[in-house]
């Protein structure tokens, strides 16, 4: 039997697949073809089945899918480190508000493009976002050919943003139709958080979310702050009024979850919504820490997300799976607590489910593309017993050497092959003036 043809054969020391049965394959290789992944198999297995002009060897490297980051707020890349180690209240209102007050579609362009090539060299291949200006954080999507779900935020009316009700939605289905039709972005309904929404607001959205059938995505429970200003306004918890107004469903994306009730859990589990845990945000604001374990084990399905990176201050994965494992482990005092393989499916298969994505996350003949190698020959990665030990617990975003979205190689060996990041690592330098400047004036 002659082999067959594909457009790209890709050879690594080793497979982590992430497939049914989590198989790790030794000297592995993927024929793909076109967007889609063909074959998975041993070298010569695949070389046996099939041939292409084009193959590309990593040599000792473990070959993933791409990273899922679940939660972030992508041009906030241009914030990134302009205050820290301030209480959360005082680093919003004197430095993130004024900054984002002054913030035009060019300057999120160009965060976007940063936060893009960012996640792109450090092995992630989709992200869901929810910022302002989401039609030209599209516009950095398409160039980059990363994947993302976009979501343009809104806060009660009348708001800086959206005077109206009226204005928000019609600003919403606009963004929905320009991307209906492109194959790597999708769009999600985005109320900003309960306490800086009204309830009618919100059901009002998620009917708009039912209406195009997408993702309704909400901060939600992310501090005991937040419950005690929830509770100030609504006599409620913050998942007490997503639960009292039907809120609670299928297609709900929930940031967070650190203040949080056994009864919430029950109710949250039960409705099919799913949670996104962003450890290091969550420390660095000081907002407290998600039970993940007991998320877990009550049967939701949890992604994993850095948030926006002025409150990170970076978009990497590899860190939060770390972290993730490691905070269970101490706070439990349970070095079995999210063990490595837990970790490494938050940020992959879990994270297709959030983003609603059925073709990605594992590599596996019929899915997408979507697979990046970490480059195994540096020193903090010597020697291997266990190379899903090292992803989790040793490597990091620096030593990602090939991301490959949908087919196509974004990033190899240090180079970008669809962001300018010269420029862009300019103008960002550029931008500092710039925000500086927004916060003399207040
Ligand atoms: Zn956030």
């Amino acid at each position: 039997m002659s082999p067959q043809k594909c457009d790209l054969i890709i050879y690594g020391s080793n497979i982590l697949t992430q497939d049914e049965n989590r198989s790790i394959l030794t000297d592995g290789a993927i024929a793909v073809t076109g967007k889609i992944i063909a074959d998975v198999g041993t070298k010569a297995d695949i070389d046996l089945k099939w041939n292409s002009s084009k193959t590309l060897d990593v040599g000792n490297s473990i070959i993933m899918p791409g990273m899922i980051n679940s939660h972030t707020h992508v041009p906030m890349t241009l914030m990134r480190g302009v205050a820290d180690d301030l209480p959360l209240l005082t680093w919003l209102h004197e430095y993130i508000f004024p900054i984002e007050a002054g913030l035009n579609k060019e300057l999120v362009e160009l965060g976007a493009l940063l936060g893009c090539a960012e996640m792109i060299a450090g092995g992630t291949t989709a992200f869901l976002d929810g910022y302002m200006f989401e039609d030209v954080v599209g516009k950095a999507v398409d160039e980059s050919g990363i994947k993302a779900v976009l979501g343009e935020g809104f806060f009660e009316f009348p708001s800086p943003f959206f005077k109206t009700a009226k204005q928000a939605w019609e600003t919403i289905e606009g963004l929905h139709e320009r991307f209906l039709l492109h194959d790597r972005i999708t769009t999600s309904i985005t109320p900003h958080a309960v306490f800086t929404t009204t309830p009618d607001q919100l059901i009002e959205s998620m009917e708009l979310a039912e209406k195009l059938d997408v993702l309704w995505q909400i901060h939600c429970a992310e501090s005991v702050a937040e419950t005690e200003l929830t509770s100030k306004k609504f006599d409620k918890r913050p998942l007490e009024v997503l639960c009292d107004n039907g809120l609670l469903t299928p297609r709900t994306r929930i940031h967070h979850c650190v203040d949080v009730t056994e009864q919430e859990i029950k109710q949250i589990s039960a409705s099919g919504a799913m949670i996104s845990h962003n450890p290091q945000s969550n420390l660095k604001l000081g907002s407290g820490i998600c039970p993940l374990t007991k998320l877990l084990s009550s049967g939701i399905t949890v992604g994993l997300g850095t948030d926006g990176a002025a409150s990170n201050n970076d978009l990497n994965m590899f860190e939060e799976m770390r972290t993730a494992s490691l905070l269970q482990k101490g706070i439990l005092q349970d070095p079995t607590a999210i063990p490595a393989q837990t970790a490494l499916d938050l940020a992959t298969v879990n994270g297709a489910k959030f983003l609603g994505l059925t073709d990605t996350g594992i590599i596996k003949a019929g899915m997408r593309a979507d697979i990046i190698a970490i480059d195994m020959d540096k020193l903090h990665l010597k020697p291997v017993y266990n190379p899903l030990s090292h992803i989790v617990y040793s490597a990091g975003a620096q030593d990602v050497n090939l991301t490959i979205c949908d087919g196509k190689v974004l990033y190899q060996n240090g180079k970008h092959f669809t962001c300018d990041v010269e420029t862009i690592s300019h103008e960002a330098e550029k931008a500092v003036k710039w925000a500086l400047s927004r916060l003399k004036k207040h």
